[in-house]
């Protein structure tokens, strides 16, 4: 349990931003869970600021009382770096109240929002002046773009769009000595010194709190292609990926590997979802196509032509959105139906593209030679080399967290996951980040002399440790 507030703290935060700005006891609980269940966070109060002024105000007074800030978006992260885990004296810090769309500038292509903006709002702000936003995610209906990032969120379209640094022009937010840092530039180029909003991109509320930013707009385009291809193998989910962007050029928005162990998790887990194909396959591909209607008719043609030389082994193409939006539940109900089948181990590897194929047979074999019982399900961003494995226990064998046997084994397999990965020129973390749950990770993986220029970034900016502590440092 965290430690309980002063008298002095309390009055102090109540009188910053009333008494309707502060959640306790009990109420703080939605703000101290993780999607998957894993962790249970502490805090000692919820503030809910209305504006950045009043933001600062909190940091200026936690910095002097002591205590440490949590940021909170959505608790979509899924690394605990949205809650503390110990019982140091901290206050989470919610953006819910600041959420207002500044400012579309559809000419410009630029949309400036609130950092507690919800995505799904913002993409439905940029849609409505003819525009789109670059980032997609499953959790896009409650993850916020102050969330997005400090986690530098991906999703499924950064093989298109770039993750959610790439598409920030420019950033608000107040630093932990209470200053505000106004650098929402809107426009797209800006060589003045260090490059602070990527440097806050990423930081995961350890640098600061990001109170507003600006991001890029893109065209939205006039129609979509959604398929789903059975492919022999994730080599050739590439192969496919490689001969359309020759043929078509950058036009995929999103490319997505799923096995044939997720499709019937997906299938057994979510409700009404019907089997796509009457085959089954080993290997999928959920490939996304936004762009003028005339690329997507030949694009459609050059899929019956693949499934003709072999390239691909069978194919559905989405013929109305409903169509489009169920194929698509198949992959963005991941998180849930894994969850739901017991996974004790998951992973956000990356691996450079022509390492696919090796990563999944070594770390398939790895997993076969600790308990050949063990079922795993590899899918993911395969279009940007994203790839997430999920391990279950044996069929019929529940999942329990609480068993040090299995956390034993869950500690042994991510390690073995992370080996393959690294030796492969790959990283630990793709986009959900260090948080809480992958210190020890990061500390084993990341370059010595990175994570000493990171720490000394972190003094420099946060000498006394008021922002996130115990987030991607141990301190
Ligand atoms: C179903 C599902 C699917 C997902 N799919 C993806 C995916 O495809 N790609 C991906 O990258 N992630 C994915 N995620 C993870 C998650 O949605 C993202 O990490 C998201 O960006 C987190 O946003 P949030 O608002 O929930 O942030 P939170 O979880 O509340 O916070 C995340 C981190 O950011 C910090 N933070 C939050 N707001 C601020 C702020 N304003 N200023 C400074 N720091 C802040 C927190 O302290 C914490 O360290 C998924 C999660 C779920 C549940």
């Amino acid at each position: 349990m965290s430690k309980a507030l002063s008298e002095n703290a309390l009055t102090r935060l109540t009188d910053i931003v009333g008494p309707s700005g502060i959640v306790s006891g009990d109420a703080t609980r939605r703000y101290l869970d993780d999607p998957r269940g894993k962790h249970h966070g502490q805090t000692g109060l919820v503030v809910k600021p209305e504006y950045t002024e009043q933001v600062a105000q909190i940091v200026t007074a936690c910095g002097e009382l002591g205590l440490g800030i949590v940021p909170f978006g959505a608790g979509s992260g899924g690394v605990a770096g949205h809650m503390s885990l110990d019982d140091r004296p901290v206050v989470t810090l919610s953006l819910e109240r600041m959420a207002a769309i500044r400012q579309v500038d559809a000419r410009s292509n630029v949309i400036v929002v609130e950092a507690g903006a919800i995505l799904a709002d913002v993409q439905r702000a940029a849609e409505a002046v003819g525009r789109k936003v670059g980032l997609r995610l499953a959790s896009e209906e409650s993850c916020t773009i102050g969330g997005n990032l400090a986690t530098n969120a991906g999703g499924v379209n950064v093989l298109r769009y770039g993750s959610a640094r790439d598409q920030c022009l420019g950033i608000e937010a107040v630093m932990p000595d209470g200053s505000v840092l106004s650098d929402i530039a809107t426009v797209r180029k800006n060589n003045t010194g260090y490059d602070l909003r990527h440097l806050m991109s990423g930081s995961e509320g350890t640098l600061g709190i990001i109170t507003a930013a600006a991001l890029t707009l893109f065209p939205s385009t006039e129609k979509g292609l959604t398929a789903l291809c059975a492919v022999p193998s994730p080599d050739a989910a590439l192969d496919l990926l490689h001969a359309l962007t020759a043929q078509f050029g950058t036009v995929v928005t999103a490319f997505e590997l799923l096995s044939r162990l997720g499709l019937s998790l997906a299938l057994k887990h979510i409700p009404d979802l019907p089997d796509p194909m009457e085959e089954k396959h080993d290997w999928y591909v959920l490939l996304q196509v936004d762009s003028a209607a005339a690329i997507c008719e030949l694009i459609e043609q050059w899929l019956g032509e693949a499934f003709e030389t072999g390239l691909i082994q069978d194919a559905v193409l989405a013929s109305s959105q409903k169509q489009a939006d169920a194929l698509w539940k198949l992959r963005e109900a991941a998180y849930e139906y894994n969850r739901l089948e017991g996974a004790f181990v998951t992973s956000d590897t990356a691996v450079p593209l022509s390492g696919i194929g090796t990563f999944i047979d070594e770390v398939a074999a790895g997993i076969a030679r600790v308990d050949p019982a063990l079922r795993a399900n590899f899918y993911g961003h395969v279009g940007d080399g994203n790839i997430h494995v999920n391990i279950f226990p044996p069929e019929g064998t529940a999942s329990n967290r609480q068993d040090p046997g299995q956390q034993a084994l869950a500690r042994r397999l991510s390690d073995l996951i992370n080996e393959v990965s690294v030796t492969l020129g790959g990283t630990i973390s793709a986009e959900h980040g260090i948080g809480r749950s992958r210190i020890a990770d990061h500390e084993r993986f990341a370059d010595p002399t990175k994570r000493r220029i990171q720490q000394a970034i972190k003094q420099a900016v946060d000498p006394r440790g008021v922002m996130n502590p115990g987030a991607l440092f141990r301190d």
